[in-house]
């Protein structure tokens, strides 16, 4: 049976750290990082994502400024929230939350939030300081996973890294991040042939997918690494009529059998991903006031 990576208790214990930087950052210099929440309709999921990170941001003691702004809202009127925010010398981090309703091009959003301000990794100025190693925000979800192998394995030097999935939002920044840790890394995506021999060569599996149980225990080297990224909900008559469970991009009843180590899900990466926007949030605050990021919240 695989070790299960305890990624709840792991993004607690980093909430735990980040709270004490919040509180240096005060006692020390009068800083108080800020994250700014932006979110335009009333998408239900979107709603919980955005009131857990207003949430978690005040309870870690930063300032919280949440804009909820209704579905019609036109372009420009976001463009110009998010320019006051870019002023703002309270805020230190623009999160804009995604997506974004159709007569919104999101690219436009993105491309207008000040990269020093941009927590999320999502300007072409923070993924170029990503690809070429530069201080700076490091895109959440892949800093999450990142973080978690890291306590597992804290010398990946020449191992095989496999991650599904190319996306801007995970993929890419996984592979730089992956790279970065001398890992070899290979890239797989909707093209790639041959995929479950691909994915038998890693010692490390990164799945990030978006279909549900995907990745099959036959796909896995006996005690690799897996890293299930994926959130999907799938119907679950077993708990009743109309019910419904989240499962992962991983087949975890078979793959937790033969890997070394897995997350699950819920309870694995994505409780990370919210600790390292805050962490991302201390980070952008540090530099903003010119002073040297804090290696190890996210080293
Ligand atoms: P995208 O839809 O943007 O990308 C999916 C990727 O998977 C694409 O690169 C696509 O390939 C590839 N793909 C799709 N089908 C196959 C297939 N059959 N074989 C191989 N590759 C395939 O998804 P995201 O990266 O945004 O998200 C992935 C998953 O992670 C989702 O379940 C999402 O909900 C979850 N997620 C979880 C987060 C967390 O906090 N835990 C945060 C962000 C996402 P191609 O490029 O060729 O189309």
């Amino acid at each position: 049976m695989a070790h299960i990576i305890d990624g709840k208790a792991f993004a607690e214990s980093l909430r735990g750290r980040i709270a004490g930087h919040v509180a240096r950052l005060m006692s020390d210099h009068g800083i108080t990082p800020g994250l700014a929440v932006v979110i335009v309709g009333e998408d239900p999921a979107s709603q919980v994502y955005v009131t857990n990170k207003a949430r978690q941001t005040t309870e870690v003691g930063m300032a919280s400024f949440k804009h909820e702004l209704p579905a019609d809202t036109a372009q420009d009127t976001l463009l110009s929230l998010i320019h006051a925010l870019n002023r703002d010398p309270a805020v230190h981090g623009i999160l804009v939350q995604l997506p974004l309703p159709a007569h919104i091009d999101p690219n436009a959003v993105i491309r207008a939030i000040d990269p020093a301000k941009d927590v999320d990794c999502f300007t072409p100025e923070s993924v170029g300081k990503l690809a070429i190693g530069l201080p700076g925000p490091v895109a959440c979800t892949p800093l999450g996973c990142l973080m978690l192998l890291r306590d597992l394995h804290p010398d990946m030097s020449g191992m095989n890294a496999v991650i599904v999935g190319r996306s801007n939002l995970v993929g890419k920044p996984m592979a730089q991040l992956l790279l970065r840790e001398n890992c070899t890394v290979t890239m797989a995506h909707s093209r790639t042939r041959d995929l479950p021999e691909v994915v038998r060569r890693a010692d490390i599996v990164v799945a990030a997918v978006g279909r549900p149980r995907m990745i099959a225990g036959d796909w896995i080297k006996p005690g690799a690494t897996v890293i299930d990224v994926g959130i999907n909900r799938i119907a679950a008559p077993e708990r009743g009529e109309g019910k419904t469970r989240l499962v992962g991009d991983v087949d975890y009843d078979a793959v937790v059998e033969v890997a070394g180590a897995i997350t699950p899900v819920p309870g694995g990466v994505g409780p990370m991903t919210i600790a390292c926007l805050l962490a991302n949030t201390v980070t952008t605050a540090s530099l903003i006031n010119g002073l040297e990021p804090v290696r190890d919240l996210t080293a």
